[in-house]
């Protein structure tokens, strides 16, 4: 084995492993700071389509693909669909106040709220709550109890008061919704996201792994491949994550709505859960939500915030999201910098160690795909052995990077596809650098090595590295091979 003369460690880690994912809008949707954010190391942006319209989303998605073209990255696009969100409605003067204590009602006529009676957008709630159930309103600050239903007219006792102004988001935790996981908006925004291409769509509020298809039928229809993510923020969701992980892309753990819907005390234990259940599957996990929310109005995070930023790459998450932090606050471009420095300072610590993630895929003995984990694990352990400085992918559909991703090798892993749609896939998997090849270089492997061990900076003539290919999911077209290259 050739020994290496030049700096391993920063070899090994000029790839940070975590993604970063950003919210835009208005204070970072600019030509100016989306090229400032990309250089900053941006693998992929979300639309949140519960704000903005069709035409600002448009010229977003154009001036992402601009800049990261210019700056020859292959940035992803998610698009994250509203879903069922529950808000109330107008108030006569925008606001009321509640008192604890007191009673009001909740009603889902078409009316102006006043003190004592807020309006429900949703107009299905008075047949969907029950006596005794909880409602929170905004973000969860405030809680009402319900007394009892009369026709559209919902009574309830006011547990934690406060000031209620126009729309804000209702949350129901305890009761099940009838209303559609996709409504007629996110059709409409499902659209707009086909015919502008993006990369993901995520659905909030999924329930159950029927929503995740019907999204995915409407999608057939349409004749668009698009992969979802489920955003998991409704308690149905955790106990259903099982089968929802059976159908989806990947999963985006939504603290935000999760820690009004659940007592806010379950969601660590239920990001550890989810993050390391997905990778035993391979598929990709988002911890998002206020994950350096001081940053809104302040340039320093809190002490807290750096420490969950830092829990999710000890957990392995594929990414990292910022949603208000670069959507609307006042430091866009150094909340990216602050959870870039963070994040590779665990990975040097993970590296140094030798692992970067707690457990290896322990469920390769599980029947269907026993050949293709066992073939992923012994190239990341390979890799390893040999203190290989790059593995590369070649991948047609993005599975076998997938997987190898999931075992997450110590080596940076080259996904070296011909499609730029793939390429982007790509960029929301941990430790994944996504090349994009020639189709017709396809076949000369030592070719595309050394152009990729060049333009990444990752090994050199003399050295060694491996390549992986032919993952399938399905298990009769699984023809796994591993090569060992020279350079
Ligand atoms: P949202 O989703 O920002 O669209 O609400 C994320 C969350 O709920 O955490
Ligand atoms: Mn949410």
């Amino acid at each position: 084995m050739a020994r290496k003369t030049h700096d391993r460690k920063s070899v090994a880690l000029h790839w940070r492993r975590t993604k970063i994912i950003v919210t835009l809008g208005p204070a970072s949707d600019s030509r100016d700071m989306i090229e400032r954010l990309i250089a900053a190391g941006v693998d992929l942006v979300r639309l949140n389509m519960s704000h903005g319209d069709a035409d600002t989303h448009r010229r977003t998605v154009r001036r992402v693909r601009r800049a990261a073209r210019q700056a020859g990255r292959h940035v992803a696009i998610l698009m994250d669909l509203s879903g069922p969100k529950i808000r109330v409605g107008r108030f006569e003067g925008g606001r009321i106040e509640l008192q604890t204590g007191e009673r009001v009602t909740i009603t889902t006529r078409r009316v102006s709220g006043r003190p004592g009676l807020i309006p429900s957008q949703y107009r299905r709630l008075h047949l969907d709550v029950r006596a005794g159930e909880r409602i929170l309103l905004d973000d969860g600050k405030l809680e009402l109890r319900v007394e009892r239903v009369r026709g559209t007219e919902v009574q309830c006792r006011v547990i934690e008061g406060g000031v209620l102004s126009d729309n804000k988001g209702m949350n129901l935790p305890a009761s099940r919704l009838s209303t559609a996981a996709l409504t007629d908006k996110d059709r409409r925004d499902v659209r707009l996201g086909v015919e502008l291409g993006v990369d993901f769509l995520a659905l909030s509020f999924v329930r159950s792994a029927a929503d995740v298809q019907r999204l995915q039928r409407y999608l057939r229809r349409l004749d668009a491949d698009i992969p979802v993510i489920s955003k998991i923020e409704r308690p149905e969701a955790v106990e259903h994550i099982d089968a929802i992980m059976d159908v989806t892309y990947g999963i985006m753990i939504a603290r935000g709505d999760l820690g009004i819907e659940l007592p806010a005390e379950k969601v660590p234990l239920i990001q550890r859960d989810l993050t390391a259940r997905a990778r035993q599957k391979g598929i990709p996990v988002i911890v998002a939500t206020q994950m350096l929310e001081s940053m809104i109005h302040s340039a320093r995070p809190t002490r807290a915030e750096v420490t969950d930023v830092a829990g999710a790459a000890l957990l392995s998450a594929d990414a990292a999201m910022l949603s208000g932090e670069t959507a609307a606050g006042d430091y866009p471009l150094q909340a990216v910098e602050t959870m870039d420095r963070i994040l590779r300072e665990v990975e040097e610590h993970q590296w140094k160690e030798g692992c970067f993630a707690g457990e290896a895929i322990t469920d390769r003995g599980a029947k269907l795909h026993f050949i293709r984990e066992s073939m992923a694990h012994a190239a990341v352990q390979l890799a390893r052995d040999l203190e290989l400085e790059a593995v590369v992918v070649p991948t047609h559909t993005g599975t076998t990077a997938r997987i190898v991703s999931a075992h997450r090798p110590l080596a940076p892993s080259v996904g070296a596809c011909a499609d730029e749609r793939i390429c982007r896939r790509m960029a929301l998997h941990w430790g994944i650098v996504p090349v994009q090849i020639r189709r017709t270089e396809r076949r000369n492997w030592r070719r595309i090595c050394l152009q990729i061990s060049e333009q990444c900076k990752l090994g050199k003539p003399g050295h060694d590295i491996l390549l992986v290919s032919g993952f399938n999911d399905d298990p009769e077209k699984n023809e796994p091979v591993l090569k060992l290259l020279h350079l």
